[in-house]
């Protein structure tokens, strides 16, 4: 192992090259856009370009890309060599301030929503100076936001980095209430991520690994995670040998690898970093997704990132933990010491607590994906159900400051916020409830939602949106307020009464907690289509927080509909070319081999009584496998026919998704019927346990 000291951030063009690099002046201006937003200062592009190229060039860069995040989630690039000709037919390497700032890539085959007709191919690309550029692969990768001609985002960086924007504003009216002199608050994430590694051999032997990520067919392997000895177990050489590679290159790349651990599930595991600001932690965590990929590559292994891989055991989520900090370091949802600082902190978990009660559809929104409805609602990751854990300490001073009287002298005990001390909170709230959704633990929000393979900007953006929108409501109120402190304890009683319904301490995967939150009028949207059919509902936010149009926010909503649909119709399309391709020709062979040995059996005068009867259940499952193939591309088939993007979501969550079940549980009963030399593809036992014997 090297020495992580040296090698950490080798890649990176951080802060310390900067400093080293640029011009005194430069570097100033520089900074001030980095860590207080300020507008980048045109002026010094061109030498923080030059200085960038000849760091990179030095690292062995010859060309360089604009990094950017289009709505498709994964991160795309083009890469430009440096090489510019001179006289006598020679070339420099050279890189413009121009190149550095704005980039033009062909946007024309990237998902818009409508925003941008194929005709105006046009978008380009801008330098985002707050997150790091980095060498990777002989190329200079500079993040970047990605814009049509017109300055509609077509991307998922931007609005996060307008959400970002907009919530330090607002949090910093709140913070000026309390007489702090704040310029910039930033959102900070530590992004928990989930994966599982299969044999690069197995994998590529199963058709729908490769087209879809996730196993569309398999029965359950005798043993599964019901004995409860990987989640955090020894961890198997060759699975170390790769989170050492894995931790090594992060660390290269200046990303926080800090904790690794087996997971729930055989074969999956956990990476996560210490946190950062939010776009930083989205950048990386893109980053970090793509390295694990190429690392275990380099080990015979497939890194799936995708959320329910596996029927029967657990699938993998991104647990996302929030919070928000000040430009002098204070974290926002760290309870204070002294009865001012506690009124300042139940402000701020007030409004957190509300605004996930106000914008549940949209939280709900935030995680909607075709793979994550595998895992929200059942019995294994958070409900569909958005709700917020405080503990117990936390979650009786809400309730004390609800029931509190300021006119009784006896009675529930009462906190005059800014006035009266609270109780101590324990430091680290260890009673975790792992079913909740969106759980306090001591000084954060666990979001405990996303999918292992989605893009955090996304997530963050709507959250820091939703939270903007009501700190922005506290504050146009508290400072026309008379008396500060009375204004502020009313405020607070009020908006907790208000939103306590979205408190939930209790067992999230309990069924009684479905109708308990029907009761308290808690949306439950089950699947994307419910989902997404709700965005409407959330322009208004949107467009006054700055953070999207309406157009930007209705493209939006299209792309992901549509993407719902395309990924539903290539996993249905996948299991039919499976099922005709290999497992009902694969379980024809065993049924002629059994035949034979029937035949000869009899020939011989045995009983073939036991050869017959499998033949017989093998050849009735065969033709209910075929009858459901059928049924399946029928329902494939009449995609064609839905209208509207809406609907056609709809129809492949209400028509093909049922004919995929029904198709898969004939499939897996043929294969637990059938010898295993004779399927036609590695099961589950090889995938699961193949890396970890
Ligand atoms: P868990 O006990 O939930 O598994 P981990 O240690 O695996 O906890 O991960 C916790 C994550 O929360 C880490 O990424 C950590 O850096 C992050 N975190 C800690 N404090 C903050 C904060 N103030 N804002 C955002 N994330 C934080
Ligand atoms: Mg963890």
């Amino acid at each position: 192992m090297s020495n992580v000291p040296e090698i950490f951030g080798e890649n990176v063009f951080n802060e310390n090259v900067m400093r080293d690099k640029l011009p005194k002046e430069v570097f100033k201006k520089l900074m001030k856009t980095i860590e207080l937003g300020a507008p980048l200062d045109v002026s010094i592009a061109n030498v923080v370009a030059n200085a960038m190229k000849d760091w990179a060039v030095d690292k062995g860069a010859t060309h360089y890309t604009h990094w950017f995040q289009p709505m498709t989630g994964v991160t795309a690039e083009k890469h430009d060599s440096f090489i510019s000709p001179t006289a006598g037919g020679k070339v420099i390497m050279s890189f413009s301030g121009k190149e550095l700032i704005q980039g033009e890539p062909d946007a024309s085959s990237f998902p818009s929503g409508g925003l941008r007709a194929t005709f105006e191919a046009r978008g380009y690309t801008a330098w985002d100076p707050s997150s790091y550029a980095f060498v990777k692969d002989g190329t200079l990768y500079i993040p970047t936001a990605f814009c049509s001609y017109t300055g509609e985002v077509l991307d998922k960086k931007t609005p996060l980095l307008r959400s970002m924007d907009a919530i330090s504003k607002q949090a910093c009216r709140v913070l000026r209430l309390f007489g702090k002199d704040v310029k910039r608050v930033t959102t900070t994430v530590g992004p928990e991520q989930e994966y599982f590694l299969v044999d690069k051999k197995y994998y590529d032997a199963r058709k729908d690994l490769i087209f879809t990520g996730r196993t569309l067919f398999g029965a359950m392997s005798p043993k599964g995670q019901e004995m409860d000895d990987h989640y955090f177990g020894t961890i198997k050489p060759r699975v170390a040998s790769f989170m050492a590679d894995l931790d090594e290159e992060l660390w290269k790349y200046g990303l926080l690898a800090k904790t690794k651990h087996n997971e729930v599930a055989p074969a999956q595991h956990e990476v996560a970093p210490i946190f950062s600001t939010t776009n930083i932690a989205t950048d990386n965590n893109q980053l970090l997704m793509d390295i694990a990929k190429k690392v275990a590559l380099k080990h015979g292994m497939v890194c799936l990132f995708h959320e329910k891989p596996f029927d029967g055991v657990n699938g993998s989520g991104k647990h996302n933990n929030w919070s928000m900090s000040t430009d002098a370091g204070e974290n926002l949802l760290n309870p204070g010491s002294n009865p001012k600082d506690n009124a300042q902190f139940m402000l701020i978990l007030t409004a957190v607590i509300t605004a996930v009660d106000k914008y549940a559809k949209l939280m709900r929104i935030s995680v909607a994906s075709a793979g994550n409805d595998h895992r929200l609602g059942a019995n294994e990751a958070p409900p569909a159900i958005v709700s917020v854990f405080l503990g117990d300490e936390l979650e009786r001073i809400v309730r004390d400051i609800i029931a509190g009287d300021e006119t009784a002298d006896n009675g529930p005990a009462k906190i005059e916020l800014g006035v009266s001390s609270l109780p101590v909170l324990p430091k680290d709230n260890t009673d975790r409830n792992r079913t909740s959704p969106f759980a306090f633990t001591g000084n954060r929000f666990e979001f405990r939602m996303p999918g292992s393979s989605q893009n955090i900007g996304c997530i963050n953006m709507m959250l820091n949106t939703a939270v903007a929108d009501v700190f922005r409501g506290y504050a146009d109120e508290l400072e026309g307020a008379e008396d500060f402190h009375k204004a502020l304890n009313a405020l607070v009683k009020r908006e907790l009464t208000a939103h306590q319904r979205v408190i939930f301490n209790g067992n999230g995967y309990d069924d009684s907690w479905v109708a308990e939150a029907e009761k308290r009028g808690l949306p439950n949207l089950r699947s994307t289509p419910d989902a997404l059919a709700c965005y409407d509902e959330f322009v208004d936010v949107f467009e006054s927080t700055g953070v999207l149009s309406e157009t930007e926010l209705l493209s939006r909503k299209e792309i992901l509909l549509e993407e719902y649909a395309k990924l539903i119709s290539i996993e249905s399309r996948t299991m039919v070319d499976m099922a005709k391709k290999d497992i009902i020709p694969a379980v024809a062979t065993y049924v002629k081999e059994l035949s034979e040995v029937a035949c000869n059996k009899k020939t011989l005068g045995i009983d073939a009584a036991l050869e017959i009867k499998q033949i017989e259940k093998l050849s009735a499952l065969s033709a209910d496998a075929y009858e459901k193939t059928e049924e399946l591309s029928a329902a494939i088939a009449g995609a064609a026919g839905v209208e509207g993007i809406q609907e056609a979501a709809n129809y492949q969550r209400n028509t093909v998704i049922p004919a995929m079940q029904a198709l898969r549980e004939v499939a897996d009963e043929m294969e637990v019927n059938t010898a295993a030399k004779y399927w036609p593809f590695p099961a589950y036992d090889k995938l699961l346990f193949g890396v970890n014997s």
